[in-house]
């Protein structure tokens, strides 16, 4: 069994504080100081440019691309990190549209995180055919998955409202006809089990700051079925992709069969640092004992908000089988409200237009904590808070 008392002191979150927000940005590692100076003090001061060699800097898109695929069931040498992760789905996109060159379309759904969306749009901006962008409802999706899709981008689970879509039917349906399939696991990873192997995935990418702790900003990944390593075309092909970037040819000619081709450029190798020490955490995690745990503290969440919290409606589906590890609720006030909550040192966040929502992280999160945010929640209604004046004005990020 994983020790959840265990993970949770190895976070050092704010005294006071209930931190609901582990799926937008995850509380910092206490090791994660230590990690950040030693990679200034013993690699980059003192090696300075020979680090790439003797730190191995140039192949850790590499060895932490394995580390972050081993927990999404990703095979060694299938996964690279770097970049963002609005990169990440463009270059899986561009990848997948090369692959199915007489297709047109590219279904998403109208749940996905926008930016995965104007990727695709500046992605067929530059394309001198007529590409065509579908958004069904997400429920519509398997319906959609026709012999005129090219590429099927979906977000796993939704950021919203945490409703998850059912991986492998999508795969198998997708496959069937021909389409490639493009996965967004930027709030699966490290909030739900995910087999990409098993479930036979072609392209998965996702960011390692939100459920897997490495800091803001921290590198995303791409994941690439190892049957198309070989083939895949690496629409941004910058130098870290081509087959020997030190010959320094004026030619590009990608990596052959190997994940680097969809590396593009020199990554920040201090954020490696964070991200290593973040991912030292996971190597004790069972990702089946965090399922149990992440769905027991949710329906704890949601059925005490249902009956202390009037006028707060749960908006996710049911079935927790069918969600990933967020909960959101509507409320008319939801955007005072959330300030009010925060003031009072219970941290969620607010998704227009009206969507509370909550990250059940149990790597940090315990019962207490649950109950102790629905108290504080239900204080806030009773005596209307969320009216104050202070409440109302937007920050620029919300
Ligand atoms: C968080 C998130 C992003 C963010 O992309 P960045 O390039 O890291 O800013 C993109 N897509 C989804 C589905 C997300 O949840």
């Amino acid at each position: 069994m994983t020790d959840f008392a265990k993970t949770r002191a190895m976070f050092d979150i704010p005294e006071g504080m209930i931190y609901l927000n582990g799926n937008s940005l995850g509380p910092m590692p206490k090791t994660a100081p230590a990690a950040m100076n030693s990679f200034l003090t013993e690699e980059w001061q003192p090696e300075l440019i020979k680090g790439w060699n003797t730190k191995n800097w140039f192949m850790q898109t590499n060895t932490l691309g394995d580390r972050v695929g081993r927990l999404i069931g990703a095979a060694p040498g299938t996964t690279v990190v770097g970049d963002t992760l609005s990169i990440k789905v463009f270059q899986a996109v561009a990848a997948g549209l090369s692959m199915v060159p007489d297709r047109r379309v590219i279904l998403s759904d109208n749940g996905n995180f926008p930016t995965d969306l104007y990727m695709v749009e500046g992605l067929m901006k530059l394309k001198n055919k007529e590409y065509e962008l579908r958004i069904p409802n997400p429920e519509d999706v398997m319906a959609g998955i026709t012999d005129e899709v090219a590429v099927v981008m979906l977000t796993e689970v939704d950021y919203r409202t945490g409703r998850k879509h059912d991986m492998k039917a999508v795969i198998e349906k997708a496959h069937a006809v021909g389409a490639v399939v493009v996965w967004d696991l930027a709030h699966s990873i490290g909030a739900v089990p995910v087999d990409v192997t098993e479930a036979d995935t072609d392209f998965a990418v996702g960011c390692t700051y939100k459920y897997l702790n490495a800091g803001p900003g921290a590198p995303a990944f791409i994941h690439v079925a190892s049957r198309l390593l070989n083939d895949v075309d690496p629409a941004l092909s910058g130098w870290y992709g081509h087959e020997a970037p030190f010959a320094f040819d004026t030619d590009y000619r990608p990596m052959p069969g190997k994940i680097d081709r969809m590396r593009v450029g020199t990554p920040s190798i201090a954020s490696f640092s964070l991200l290593s020490a973040a991912l030292d955490i996971w190597e004790d995690v069972d990702m089946n004992d965090l399922r149990a745990r992440s769905i027991e503290l949710s329906e704890l969440f949601i059925s005490e908000i249902e009956t202390r919290c009037p006028g707060v409606t749960f908006a996710g589906p049911r079935n927790p089988e069918e969600r990933g590890s967020h909960v959101s609720f509507r409320f008319e006030h939801g955007y005072p409200c959330m300030q009010a909550l925060i003031a009072a040192g219970v941290i969620g966040d607010f998704r227009a237009p009206d969507i509370m929502r909550f990250g059940i992280t149990p790597l940090f999160i315990n019962h207490s904590d649950i109950l102790g945010a629905v108290d504080v929640l239900e204080r806030i209604l009773k005596n209307e808070t969320w009216k104050e004046e202070r409440f109302q004005t937007r920050s620029k990020v919300t």
